[in-house]
């Protein structure tokens, strides 16, 4: 029901459960992160109930530059450990986490995925299967993420936010109908489902239109229309105090 992410900030933990935690009002059942520490080692820690909950879970050996957060409200699937956000690829390349419901999630398993085992009942693994199949077959990350979304059809609502294991200090980014918003750092950068989660980080936001997709790096932000052009926005400047 919340996402967060942050590339470029080796206290990426700690950032995330803090924002996990400022979306606690929107309501969950559960919540994950998983972090990536840009030397090979990287951890999906996930828990069903409370933030603190996944915090007690958190050992102090995690650590990490990149990640993704999520705080789940069940839609598919009952709230459990397996069905909690960051799910992954059967291959272990792809991270996802997902705001939202994927319409035609049934057909699109039934077309595409009749020969990979899924671990969770949600519609949100059938997206990274879907990324890990088309990557499999060749395409890059940006193009595999970019063809699953156009496989999603219009009745679905989604926040994405998808890693990939072999390109770990960059998040793919896309929304629909879902709030989500760029937070600008100075020397990395932060994806937020509401300002609220990091504004210890940032006070400058970015907002995204449906059907944009964002390659977010430490040092850059680049944000594409659905043609593939570059799109040129400046961030708006937040004054509340966290
Ligand atoms: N539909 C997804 C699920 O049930 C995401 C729900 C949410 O937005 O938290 O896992």
């Amino acid at each position: 029901c919340g996402i967060v992410g942050v590339t470029g900030n080796p206290n990426a933990v700690e950032i995330l459960l803090n924002g996990l935690e400022q979306l606690e009002y929107r309501g969950y059942d559960s919540a994950g992160i998983y972090v990536n520490d840009q030397k090979g080692d990287d951890y999906l820690v996930k828990e069903k109930g409370r933030i603190a909950d996944l915090r007690a879970e958190v050992s102090a050996d995690v650590h990490g530059s990149t990640g993704i957060g999520h705080t789940r409200w069940a839609t598919h699937g009952v709230p459990s450990k397996e069905n909690a956000h960051p799910h992954v690829s059967n291959d272990k390349r792809f991270y996802l986490v997902h705001n939202g419901v994927i319409g035609n999630f049934t057909e699109l398993k039934e077309t595409y995925l009749q020969d990979v085992t899924l671990v969770s009942e949600t519609d949100t693994e059938v997206i990274v299967q879907l990324v890990a199949k088309f990557a499999r077959e060749g395409l890059s990350t940006k193009e595999a993420f970019k063809k699953v979304l156009g496989l999603v059809d219009e009745s679905s609502s989604y926040a994405f936010l998808l890693l990939d294991r072999e390109d770990p200090d960059t998040l793919y980014v896309a929304k629909n109908k879902s709030p989500l918003l760029i937070g600008v750092g100075d020397g990395f950068n932060v994806v937020c489902s509401d300002a609220l989660a990091m504004l210890k980080e940032t006070h400058d936001f970015i907002e995204l239109v449906d059907g944009e997709i964002v390659i977010l790096k430490p040092t850059s932000i680049t944000i594409e229309d659905p043609a593939g052009q570059v799109v040129d926005r400046k961030p708006f400047h937040v004054d509340t105090d966290p």
